[in-house]
This record gives structure tokens, C-alpha cells and sequence, in this order.
């Protein structure tokens, strides 16, 4: 057993009895004090009572549907990292599950090395990709790094906080191609290694909340930011004119 007394506590809520032990032995033996729930009601109770850093999901549970728990687990947390695993790997259920408030996502089967190293790119705090944390604005847009706000129009919009990251480092320089990697590695992790999957997954989510907010509140495209994708490379972020 490790001694690293400090690492945070996970949650894991996973039905499937030999995922849940695997996860919870592999958890504790890197020294994480892990609870496995099997159930979507003792997971509840379980998160209320001990306020875990970390929930592990299984989308797939008996009792409740995980993105409903997801939701729930979020609302009343809004700090732990939630991960959801799934066995389904369609693009609709992963943004189901991250527009429930999940942080990541891990698609079975996941070893748990991979999932070691994931908890530790989250947790680990990202500096500011470009320079020191400002206030940006660019037309409607005001992406306030200091108070990590997003605003369109002086309405607060909420944002994951990947999402905010990904925003915010576009925005700080606009105009300018922007890499993938250096997404990757700017806003999530700096030894990031496999799938860049998870950006696309962000980038779509953040760019249908910009359009839900400026069609609901009718903002003139004109004065908002626009997210062009650039094939091969990454994305760049322009001023409206
Ligand atoms: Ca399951």
C-alpha cells in the first residue's frame, strides 16, 4: 500500500461487480481511500455524507439513469471531479453526460493506469496557456480570466470549467491558429498522451452554449467572437469586426 495519506477520496459508483473491485483495489493500492457504491441511490446517500473529491460513474446503473445522477451529483457539488465511464461510446451519450456536469469521460474498458494518469492531469492546477490571467473582451464577449466569468452581453453564462479553459485560451489571442496540441496540453495536460477526442467533445459543447445564449437573447452575430476550425491543425478565434 502507498503512503500518500493526502490523495483525495474517490467515489466509485459502478454496478458491475468486477469493474467495481478492480477499480476500487487499483484506487486504493496508488492510496486514494475509495468507496464503491453498486447502486445510484447508495451513491447518493454515499456523496451526501462524505463529500467525495472524486465520483467515478458508471452511466449504465440499475436503479437511476447515471446522467440523471450525474446532474444531481453536480448540482449539489459543483467542486468534485466527476468522470463518467461508459460503455457507450457514441458522441450524444458522452455529451449527454458532460452537459450533466461531468468534468471527463472514460470509455470501457479503460485500464487503470489510464485512469490514474487522467486524475492526475485533473488534478493538477493548469496556469493560464498565454501570459497572466485578464480581462478579455471581444464585442459581446467578455471572458474575465481573474474571476473565471464568461459574459455575453453582461449576462454571466455557465461554462464547464474545460470549457472556460478552451475559451479562454483562444481568446487570448485572437486572429491566431491556435494548435491542437497546444490546446491539449494548455488546457488539459502538459504530458498528454492518446485521444485529442476529448476537445472536439468541449469545443462542440462550448460553441452550442455561445449559440443557445446569443439566439436566446438575441445577440447580433455580428458583435460575438466567431470559432473557426481549422482542418489538420487546430482552431483559431476572431474579434467581430
Ligand atoms: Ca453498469
Amino acid at each position: 500500500m502507498s503512503s500518500m495519506g493526502s490523495a483525495p477520496a474517490v467515489l466509485v459508483v459502478e454496478d458491475d461487480p468486477t469493474i467495481g473491485r478492480n477499480l476500487q483495489d487499483g484506487l486504493r493500492s496508488h492510496g486514494y481511500p475509495t468507496t464503491w457504491c453498486r447502486t445510484g441511490a447508495a451513491a447518493l446517500l454515499q456523496a451526501r455524507n462524505a463529500s467525495p473529491a472524486i465520483v467515478l460513474l458508471d452511466l449504465g446503473l440499475p436503479d437511476i439513469d447515471g446522467v440523471d445522477l450525474a446532474r444531481v451529483l453536480r448540482t449539489e457539488n459543483r467542486e468534485m471531479l466527476l468522470v463518467i465511464l461508459t460503455a457507450r461510446s457514441e458522441d450524444i451519450d458522452v455529451i449527454a453526460g458532460l452537459d450533466a456536469g461531468a468534468d471527463d469521460y472514460l470509455v470501457k474498458p479503460f485500464s487503470v493506469t489510464v485512469l490514474l494518469a487522467r486524475l492526475r492531469a485533473h488534478l493538477r492546477r493548469q496556469p493560464p496557456l498565454e501570459g497572466d490571467a485578464q480581462t478579455i473582451q471581444l464585442g459581446a464577449l467578455i471572458v474575465d480570466q481573474v474571476g473565471r466569468r464568461c459574459l455575453i452581453d453582461g449576462r454571466e453564462i455557465q461554462l464547464r470549467p474545460k470549457e472556460f479553459d478552451l475559451l479562454a485560451a483562444l481568446a487570448t489571442q485572437p486572429g491566431a491558429a491556435v494548435s491542437r496540441e497546444d490546446l491539449m496540453s494548455g488546457v488539459w495536460d502538459a504530458n498528454w498522451y492518446g485521444s485529442t477526442k476529448t476537445l472536439d467533445v468541449t469545443m462542440a459543447a462550448l460553441r452550442r452554449r455561445l449559440t443557445e445564449e446569443t439566439r436566446q437573447h438575441e445577440i447580433p452575430d455580428t458583435t460575438m467572437p466567431t470559432i473557426t476550425t481549422l482542418r489538420g491543425h487546430g482552431y483559431r478565434l476572431d474579434s467581430p469586426q
